[in-house]
């Protein structure tokens, strides 16, 4: 994303809107400025911000004579008054910014917008995760923080490390050359987005091992990581398994979602049939 200096006004408005603090004002040049290291490409400026089109010239000249009289230009807080951003033709790699940080772009490798994963919520349709396992999200970056692919690669080296499995349909196992390791791409290491989640999937049995590696890793991660946990109820709509081991280690639970198995099976790697219909929450 660019501001266009010739148009901005240093109105300061879009430099509330983003979300990692990428727009400020520069103190030399009297325009917003975008930090291109740090912005992750996510349009919230572009299309948060309504855009009228007045002309510089005149706002810079109403706002002096304003200010003769101890008066402020304030235009109102949603809009951008001189339409000062313009989109940048992204390219490979950068545009793997946009991909995972603006929610109306379409992941290609999955065809699913946002994060570019349906995780665990589809999992009546999709079976991700079966009788007997345990799936989980990975999450990095939210909220408002953003997060570099080389700390992602750290959590996925010691995840590959511990030998679980990675969910096919992730942009993020698709962005591996080595699923066995768990290394990215080496163009994408220097890419920050807004947003990122990692899924795999074990036995019930190593849930407690995989949660402390988590753990472990995301104190050398520099951004927060939230851990969500999938599994399938029995034919009651019950977690005998997953819930108790999770009370044990102190997690209070809550139920976040609950698909009702009333799908048509999606995945066709998974229709075989299942000791269950129940649901995956
Ligand atoms: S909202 Fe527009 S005019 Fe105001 S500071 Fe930002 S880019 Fe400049
Ligand atoms: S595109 Fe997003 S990250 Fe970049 S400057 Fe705009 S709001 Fe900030």
């Amino acid at each position: 994303m660019k501001i266009n200096p010739d148009k901005c006004v240093a109105c300061g408005n879009c430099t509330y809107v983003c979300p990692v603090g990428a727009i400020y004002i520069d103190p030399v040049l009297k325009r917003a400025t975008i930090n291109r290291i740090e912005c992750v490409e996510c349009y919230a400026c572009f299309n948060g911000l309504s855009k009228e089109h007045l002309s510089p010239s005149l706002v810079r000249t109403v706002r002096k004579l304003l200010h003769l009289g101890r008066v402020r230009f304030d235009p109102e807080p949603d809009i951008c008054p001189t339409a000062a951003f313009e989109p940048d033709d992204l390219q490979w790699p950068r545009v793997i910014r946009r991909a995972f940080s603006d929610p109306r772009a379409t992941h290609e490798s999955t065809g699913v917008q946002g994060r570019g994963t349906e995780e665990v919520k589809t999992n009546d349709v999709t079976r991700r995760v079966m009788q007997g396992e345990v799936g989980f999200t990975i999450e990095f970056g939210r909220p408002g923080i953003g997060v570099w692919l080389r700390d992602i690669q750290q959590m996925t080296w010691a995840l590959a490390k511990a030998g679980v499995a990675f969910e096919k349909r992730n942009p993020f196992t698709l962005l591996m050359t080595d699923v066995t390791t768990g290394t990215l791409r080496d163009d994408i290491l220097g890419e920050k987005v807004l947003s990122a989640i990692v899924e795999i999937k074990v036995p019930i049995e190593r849930m407690e091992e995989i949660l402390q590696l988590v753990h472990e890793v995301e104190k050398d991660v520099d951004t927060v990581v939230s851990i969500g946990v999938g599994t399938r109820c029995d034919e009651n709509g019950n977690d005998p398994a997953v819930a108790p081991i999770l009370e044990r280690l102190g997690y209070k639970l809550e139920r976040a979602k609950t698909n009702t198995g009333l799908g048509r099976i999606s995945n066709p790697d998974a229709l075989k049939p299942v000791e269950s219909a129940g649901a995956a929450r």
